[in-house]
This record gives C-alpha cells, sequence and structure tokens, in this order.
C-alpha cells in the first residue's frame, strides 16, 4: 500500500490499519472502525483530519501540562538538536542539557531529593526502581530484601517490571506476569470496599492491609511499596486523607522504601509539585515521565531521595543498568523549558488556588445528574462514576451491569460533541491541561454535562 500524500481521512485509515499495531487495542475492531486522525492541536484543542476541533480534557495522555503549541520548548528542541541532537550518559560523560535539568529536579522536587537517574519512559523509570530497590538492600547487607508491593489496579507501565508493579489482571493474563518478587494489595476504593465506613476510617483499614501483606510476606523480605498518590489509570481513584500518612506510618515502621509513581501526578497536577505533598508522604524514590516535557518529547526518570542515592555512591561499585536515552540532550532541553514555563505561568500555584478548586465546585454539581454516582477531583484530575440508581439502600450506588459500555456510550457523544474524555470501567475521567482558564473549565463543563444529557 502507498503511503497517502494528502490529509485523506479513508486513505490514512487504511494505511493505519494494515501497517500499525497500535498499543492497548483491539486491532481487529480498530480496522472496521478506523483510527481518527489527529493533525495539529494548540492550547487546549486539537485539529482531525476531518478539520474538527476537539477540547483535549486528557491532556494527550495525560502529558501535555503546558498545553500545545508552546514556542520556548519548541525553539529548546530546535537549538538543541543543532547543538548537539545526541551524546550518552555512559562512560563518564555528560552534557549540558541532562546536568541542569538534573539542577532544576533538585530544586523543585521535595529536599530530599538531590540526585535523578534518567529514563526514557515511566515504565523504564520503574524498571529503574525495581533494579535500584533491590541494589539498595543488597549494598544494605540484606539481600534477601526482594518483594516489592503495590496495588490492584494500579498502573504502573507496561514492561515486564512496570506491568508486574501494576495491578492490572488484564495485563497479567498475557505474558506470564507480575514477575517474581511483586505482590499486590488492594487499592484504596471506597466506593468498591468501603461499605458501611467514613471515608476517613475505610483510609486506615486500606492502609491497614500493607501492615498485613508485610507480616504475611515476612518485614525482612520487603524491600518496598510502590502507589501513585491517585491512581489515574485505575479511574482517578483519590484515596480517603487518612490513607498516605498511614502508608507512610507503615513503611517507616518497617524500614521499607516508599516509592511514589508520580508519571501522572507530578508537575502540578494535583496542585503541588508533586502528588506526594498533597498527600503528605516523604517517599524516597519517585518515578516521573510524561509532565516533565508537556509529552512534547519523550522522557523518564527517577528522583533518588538521599537514603538511596547515600547507599549507591558511597558503598560503590556499578549500579548495572541504564538507557541509551538516559539523560537525553535534547529532551532534556525540553524539559528544561517546560519547567521554566510552569514556573513563570505559575501553573502550579493556578491549580492550586484557582482552576482546581473551581473545577472542583463544579464536578460537585455534577452529583446531581442522574446518571453520576459520585464524583472525584484531585487539582486538575477528576472523575464521575455513571450509575444505573445513586442508592441501592446501603448509601452506594446502583452499578450498570457493563458500565464499560455506558462509559464507551459516554465517550461517543464525546467525541460529536468535540470532548475528548475517557471511559475507564464505571468511570469517565479527565486530566485537561493545567494551563486551562476559569473559561474553559466552563466549557467543558458545559461539553460534558451536553454529553452526559445525550447518554442518559
Ligand atoms: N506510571 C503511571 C502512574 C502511569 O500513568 C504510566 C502511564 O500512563 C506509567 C507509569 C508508564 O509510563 P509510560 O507509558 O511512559 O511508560
Amino acid at each position: 500500500m502507498s503511503t497517502p500524500t494528502t490529509h485523506d481521512t479513508a486513505s490514512w485509515q487504511a494505511a493505519d490499519a494494515a501497517h500499525f499495531l497500535h498499543p492497548f487495542t483491539d486491532f481487529q475492531q480498530l480496522a472496521q472502525k478506523g483510527s481518527r486522525i489527529i493533525t495539529k492541536a494548540d492550547n487546549l484543542y486539537l485539529t482531525d483530519s476531518e478539520g474538527n476541533r476537539l477540547f483535549d480534557a486528557m491532556s494527550g495522555l495525560w502529558c501535555v501540562n503546558v498545553g500545545y503549541g508552546q514556542q520556548s520548548l519548541i525553539d529548546a528542541a530546535a537549538h538543541q538538536m543543532k547543538e548537539l541532537p545526541f551524546y550518552n550518559s555512559f562512560f563518564q560523560t555528560t552534557t549540558p542539557p541532562a546536568v541542569e535539568l538534573a539542577q532544576l529536579l533538585a530544586e523543585v522536587t521535595p529536599p530530599q531529593f538531590q540526585h535523578v537517574f534518567y529514563a526514557g519512559s515511566g515504565s523504564e523509570g520503574n524498571d529503574t526502581v525495581v533494579r535500584m530497590v533491590r541494589r539498595y538492600w543488597d549494598l544494605q547487607g540484606q539481600p534477601e530484601r526482594q518483594v516489592i508491593i503495590s496495588r490492584w489496579n494500579g498502573y504502573h507501565g507496561s514492561t515486564m517490571a512496570g506491568a508486574s508493579l501494576g495491578g492490572m489482571k488484564y495485563m497479567h493474563a498475557q505474558g506470564g506476569l507480575p514477575i517474581p518478587g511483586i505482590t499486590h494489595i488492594d487499592q484504596p476504593h471506597w466506593l468498591e470496599h468501603g461499605a458501611g465506613m467514613t471515608r476517613d476510617a475505610f483510609g486506615l483499614k486500606a492502609a491497614g492491609w500493607l501492615e498485613q501483606k508485610i507480616l504475611e510476606v515476612g518485614p525482612d523480605k520487603v524491600a518496598a511499596f510502590i502507589g501513585e498518590p491517585v491512581q489515574g489509570a485505575g479511574g482517578v481513584i483519590v484515596p480517603p486523607a487518612t490513607y498516605w500518612p498511614e502508608i507512610q506510618r507503615i513503611c517507616d515502621k518497617y524500614n521499607i522504601l516508599l516509592v511514589s509513581d508520580e508519571v501522572i501526578c507530578g508537575f502540578g497536577r494535583t496542585g503541588n509539585w508533586f502528588g506526594c505533598e498533597t498527600m503528605g508522604t516523604k517517599p524516597d524514590l519517585m518515578t516521573f515521565a510524561k509532565g516533565v516535557t508537556s509529552g512534547y518529547i519523550p522522557l523518564g526518570g527517577v528522583m533518588v531521595g538521599d537514603r538511596v542515592a547515600k547507599a549507591l555512591i558511597e558503598q560503590g561499585g556499578e549500579f548495572e543498568h541504564g538507557y541509551t536515552y538516559s539523560g537525553h540532550p535534547v529532551a532534556c532541553a525540553v524539559a528544561i523549558a517546560n519547567i521554566k514555563l510552569i514556573q513563570s505561568l505559575k501553573l502550579v500555584e493556578r491549580v492550586r488556588d484557582e482552576t482546581g478548586p473551581y473545577l472542583a465546585a463544579q464536578f460537585a454539581k455534577l452529583n446531581d445528574h442522574p446518571l453520576i454516582g459520585e464524583t472525584q477531583t484531585c487539582g486538575l484530575m477528576a472523575s464521575m462514576q455513571l450509575v444505573k440508581a445513586k442508592d441501592r439502600g446501603d448509601g452506594h450506588p446502583a452499578m450498570f451491569d457493563s458500565a464499560l459500555e455506558v462509559g464507551m456510550l459516554c465517550r461517543g457523544h464525546c467525541f460529536a460533541n468535540g470532548l475528548v474524555m475517557r471511559a475507564v470501567g464505571d468511570r469517565m475521567i479527565i486530566a485537561p491541561p493545567l494551563v486551562m482558564t476559569i473559561a474553559q473549565v466552563d466549557e467543558l463543563m458545559g461539553l460534558i454535562h451536553k454529553c452526559l444529557d445525550l447518554t442518559l
């Protein structure tokens, strides 16, 4: 098949179906429906190959925090491409953008983080976490501490280790996952597990599952606990306020490393620079990706706290791990421009003080809609649960038999009406760019109401 030379939707779709195996996709279904072809974007708005304009309430894939079309990021990439498009950071070499970004990351992350290990994506970042925590315990003379505890319905990526840390059972079902030494506890999802309890009481109970698991595995065998401050891909599940402080207490009690996966929550999404600040924890390691470059170019990594960095550096020996693109100079240059833009536009403060609270107030009003069981927001990430009836008699809603189908129907209405939202299980979720204005929150809410009404 010849490559399409014009923006003819049908020919792009045919070439796409013939040659491109998309991630997380049923290939036959896609071939029948045909891909949606996004050709351009500016600010919060996408344009497709039919000329339709779409409000991107998902920031691409939770990435484009500064919105589309930011000239300073484009210029940084072009400049660095000319200056030095690539050099590696193996074999005692480095590049100015990789060093400058490391310094900047040390400034914007919590004070325990003075070191970064670069990767190319969130998944590679979490693979690094697995290698690094095990190396740490080896260096401590406790090599039997191998087990990493994570949560069902958490998402930590798609590589063998990332998908194993994640708690997506449909991913485990393919490819013999999880890999050894990873075990899961239930997620802190009040509606699913907390019938008859207050949110706060449930938060303590859900954190208690970590302690139970530690005792079951044996405290001297547990290396780390990893979680997203707010589960993103699992459906924007905001944990009760009591959950994370109790998790921190339990990790401290058993001397277990705490890893915060900030791939979605980092770089302002929750109204602080990092989700751990919103949730009140002091992690030992922090995975990042997506928002570090606003998705303009791939970059990920791990912020390494003093406790682990000290062991890696002072106890010596080579850490046998790294990627060709660790510290890629163009990606680092874009990340520097991105972070400086977040700072100069005061995006974190805007999410914390203006758009986040405003979105929360508008989402609270959605609770009156007959299709909505509950809504949750945290900064500029939000979810609404779709239900058949609001109360099944115990204060909890009655679910649809196939909530995903209802969600997909709603999502269909979204696309037809110029809105990109995502359906996850019984939830519709959003994570719009952090440059969203109050007027754009109103525009978004108008679109959401319209799409929900059409789904009724
Ligand atoms: N961790 C979290 C919390 C994520 O949401 C994701 C991706 O959505 C990842 C890790 C994996 O990142 P990547 O897709 O860049 O490998």
